[in-house]
């Protein structure tokens, strides 16, 4: 495969990637916690894939199951039609849904990722504040250094000043600040103490612009892909309460901390803060066949469809509800049950942040943060080349069999909730000598 025309013809994903095929990394096939490399070495999955792979690697259930679907109705529109397997999902989604017994937001809307997801629960919140006769609410908030994918909501919504630059912008968006504060994180074990001072951001957003404009406030509960950035405590709780005083609704972007990964079904129930919508993917259908999905309340569905000044919704997918996916999803979610994947984390989290913890005092480590099965090491930039030492442990931790990722200069691991506490052992003792020989 190496130096191949096959290798010119595939158009990375990312820029990031520039450097890639001068030095290329090929994973070709995977197991339970590990991948093999294309030159035979296993390598522990530091990071389930891209925070998908809850339930671990070549699950038989799920194979056995698209292969069934695939024979049975490989195709079906939801567009004016429907099919059984689609509902029957979205029933057993319904049934742990995020929420608890009293609040689910058991009314599911099938995408195929998590830009999808986003973008559909964006336009979801307009079109309810609009159903319901306050058409004024167009402008969305969300978070600096928030991820939300790559569709042109996701990215206008999205923290990331670089990734929008070249990109027009949703009107009137607006962003929170971040939670991330060094100074005050800094090796706190858990949850540092001033979130409702933090969430207070929003009263001043809403000051600023006005409620009556204001139709949605989106965050990740845990911020993943820009470095683990974990909510003070309460900060959650005052968000909520700031958006139902002010009628905006809250959503979740759940892509990540849905399906087992704080040691709950999903980040609502670990925190106990209910919003609006909730989007997910990734874990869904356990990293397999693409699919995503956007959870809302009933008061959501209902005033949207049924709403005073109800209004068209042109929204969805060819392949929304697609069999294959939701077979594939069914089978996870008869691993995620009968291995009690979606609460197993809660047994582990403990020995998983003392391991984590355990890498403090290290070279250039600055901070270490952990939740659940999620830990983010930040190390000090390098002054000449901000981001190359924590490439460099990333890729030494790659030749010496350990997967993680990299987010600038910190590392973020979130294993397959599988994990086995002997392998915690083997992530912390490859990253720690890693950032041992890291420049
Ligand atoms: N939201 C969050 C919180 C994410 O972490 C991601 C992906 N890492 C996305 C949205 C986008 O998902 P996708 O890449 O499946 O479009």
């Amino acid at each position: 495969l190496r130096n191949t025309p096959a290798m010119d013809a595939f158009w990375m994903p990312f820029t990031a990637n520039r450097q890639f095929k001068a030095a290329p990394r090929l994973l070709v096939s995977a197991e339970g916690m590990h991948y093999t490399a294309d030159d035979g070495r296993s390598v522990l999955d530091g990071t389930a894939g891209l925070w998908c792979v809850n339930a671990g690697h070549g699950r038989r259930g799920i194979a056995a199951a698209v292969e069934r679907q695939l024979a049975t109705l490989d195709f079906a529109p939801t567009f004016q039609m429907g099919h059984p397997i689609a509902f029957e999902f979205a029933e057993r989604l319904a049934e742990i849904a995020p929420g608890g017994p009293d609040k689910r937001l058991d009314r599911v809307f099938f995408t195929n990722s998590g830009s999808e997801s986003v973008d559909t629960a964006l336009k979801i919140a307009l079109a309810y504040q609009r159903a319901i006769g306050q058409g004024t609410r167009t402008r969305l908030i969300g978070r600096e250094r928030g991820y939300h994918g790559v569709g042109f909501g996701g990215l206008s919504v999205g923290g990331i000043v670089s990734n929008r630059r070249v990109f027009p912008q949703l009107n009137g968006t607006d962003h929170l600040r971040h939670t991330h504060d060094p100074a005050r994180n800094a090796f706190v074990k858990g949850q540092p103490e001033h979130g409702a001072e933090l969430a207070e951001d929003l009263e001043r957003l809403v000051a600023l612009h006005g409620a009556e404009t204001i139709a949605a406030c989106i965050v990740e509960p845990v911020a993943g892909s820009t470095g683990v950035l974990i909510p003070p405590k309460g900060y959650l709780e005052r968000l909520r309460e700031i958006c139902t005083k002010h009628g905006i609704l809250l959503i979740f972007d759940e892509v990540i901390s849905g399906f087992g990964r704080l040691g709950a079904p999903f980040a609502t129930d670990f925190f106990g803060v209910v919003p609006d919508l909730v989007t997910s993917a990734k874990g869904l259908t356990n990293g397999t066949v693409p699919m995503g999905a956007v959870f809302a309340s009933r008061a959501v569905h209902d005033g949207l469809m049924h709403g005073p000044d109800g209004i068209e919704l042109f929204h969805g997918y060819t392949y929304s509800g697609h069999p294959v996916a939701c077979a594939a999803g069914i089978a996870t979610l008869d691993i995620y049950r009968d291995e009690g994947l979606l609460t197993r984390v809660t047994d582990i989290a403990d020995d998983w942040a003392a391991a984590m913890h355990d890498l403090r005092g290290r070279k250039n480590v600055i901070d270490i943060r952990t939740i659940g099965l999620i830990a983010g090491i930040e190390l000090a930039p390098r002054p000449d080349a901000p981001g190359k030492r924590a490439y460099e442990v990333f890729v030494d931790c790659f030749e010496r069999g350990l997967l993680t990722r990299v987010t600038g200069d910190i590392i973020a691991l979130s294993p397959p909730l599988i994990i086995e506490r002997g392998q915690i052992g083997e992530i912390v003792d490859v990253l720690g000598a890693a950032i041992d020989r890291a420049a």
